[in-house]
């Protein structure tokens, strides 16, 4: 007998399921709107001219790599700082943010979920109903029960924010919330900066702990106003965690590079938190890799190349508009009835479509259109060339 007879298959994550499935597909016209991630017009992932030209830099003095600090490369993390809370602001100024370069995201998050589960090891999880599918296991894995609070309204086509607010004010004092900083995923429905601040008033009322993933800085409507709830709540005088990932707004998805940042009331708090944070990188995986926090750092410290990355960051938020109102004025024109403008009231990389589960298995299986069974669909995976294709295709089964 196999020592590893007893161990089950796991289940197949949906969305690589999805890609395997697109992958087999011999339909020439097929478009995959499962992925999360930022294709430029011609359909390919881009290379920013302000990565390229960061990395040519470097090759220029190619240099040794021994292991970086835990808590990974200081400039990185300073620039991180910056962009999160501004560079001048008082966090920064006085000290009191504890950040960490983290292995994307999702590292982001591991590594506070690990730091919160010693902290405060009976509290209970909130995310959004729906959210990002990792947050449920990624916070299970780390120890906790995670609930959910109502977000998505399907009826409305929007936020159920009441429902949401409601959920927040029953929570027992302690409960990490997490909440999409902007362009939420799945839904690309974001609250507004007046519904903030009475999530704000109740987390502070109720002693809750906010935990902001912020993956999509500059994806919405530009890096200061995506960033602005940030500000909101340090305006407030919360303590909070903020995740960051520059997989998508530096289109490097496969370095993996993130950040983890926690608001203190001290500097000398947030060295005692940093501290426990490095505890966390050192179990988890030592010290982070080089290369892609370089980049980052490389860009984002040089004005020149950060101008041209904020240009470029730019050119991908726009091109994102541009296909949402393409793909309703192509619905439209495809002879689809219902009013589908609340397209264009979302924001960030992905649309709920509000198609059914039957649909997006008719899509999938008779067009080659393949999103989400729950109907979410990638607009920055949209182009020129397969706009008028996915519209004709979804008219075909609305
Ligand atoms: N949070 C959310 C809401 C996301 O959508 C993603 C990426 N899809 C992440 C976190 C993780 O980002 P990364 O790929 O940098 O780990």
């Amino acid at each position: 007998m196999s020592m590893f007879t007893a161990v089950e298959m796991a289940p197949r994550d949906p969305i690589l399921g999805l890609n395997e499935q697109y992958a087999a597909d011999s339909n020439p016209n097929k478009v995959n709107l499962g992925v999360g991630v930022y294709y430029d017009d011609n359909g390919k992932l881009p290379l920013l001219a302000c990565v390229k030209a960061a990395e040519e830099d470097m090759m220029k003095t190619p240099t040794a790599r021994g292991y970086l600090p835990i808590d990974g490369i200081v400039a990185y993390d300073n620039a991180v700082k910056g962009l999160v809370f501004g560079a001048d602001s008082e966090p920064v100024r006085s000290g009191r943010v504890a950040t960490i370069q983290a292995i994307g995201g999702t590292g982001g998050l591991k590594v506070g979920a690990d730091f919160l589960k010693k902290l405060s090891p009976n509290a209970k999880v909130l995310i959004s109903d729906p959210s990002w599918e990792n947050h449920r296991a990624l916070f299970t894995n780390a120890g906790f029960v995670v609930d959910s609070y109502p977000y998505y309204d399907a009826a409305k086509r929007g936020v159920n924010f009441d429902g949401m607010l409601a959920a927040l004010n029953a929570a027992p004092a302690g409960t990490i919330v997490v909440l999409h900083a902007c362009c939420h995923n799945p839904t690309g429905y974001d609250i507004t900066a007046a519904q903030w601040d009475q999530v704000i008033a109740a987390v502070k009322a109720k002693n809750l702990t906010p935990f902001l993933d912020m993956a999509y800085q500059g994806f919405g409507h530009g890096i200061a106003e995506d960033g602005a709830v940030v500000g909101k709540f340090v305006d407030a005088g919360l303590s909070f965690f903020v995740s960051t990932s520059f997989s998508k707004s530096f289109s490097l998805y496969g370095e993996r590079v993130g950040a983890l940042s926690v608001l203190c009331e001290s500097k000398e708090e947030a060295a005692r938190v940093l501290s426990q944070l490095k505890i966390a990188i050192r179990t988890n995986y030592s010290n982070p890799p080089i290369h892609g926090g370089a980049v980052v750092a490389a860009v984002l410290n040089d004005p020149a190349r950060r101008a041209v990355w904020e240009k470029e960051l730019a050119e991908m938020r726009v091109r994102i508009k541009a296909m949402r109102q393409k793909l309703v004025d192509g619905l439209q024109a495809a002879g689809v009835k219902q009013d589908m403008s609340f397209i264009t009231t979302q924001i960030g990389m992905f649309s709920y479509s509000g198609l059914t589960k039957d649909q997006m298995v008719r899509l999938r299986n008779e067009f080659g259109v393949y999103g989400t069974d729950t109907g979410r669909m990638c607009v920055a995976a949209l182009n020129s060339k397969n706009i008028d294709y996915v519209c004709q295709s979804i008219a075909k089964v609305i």
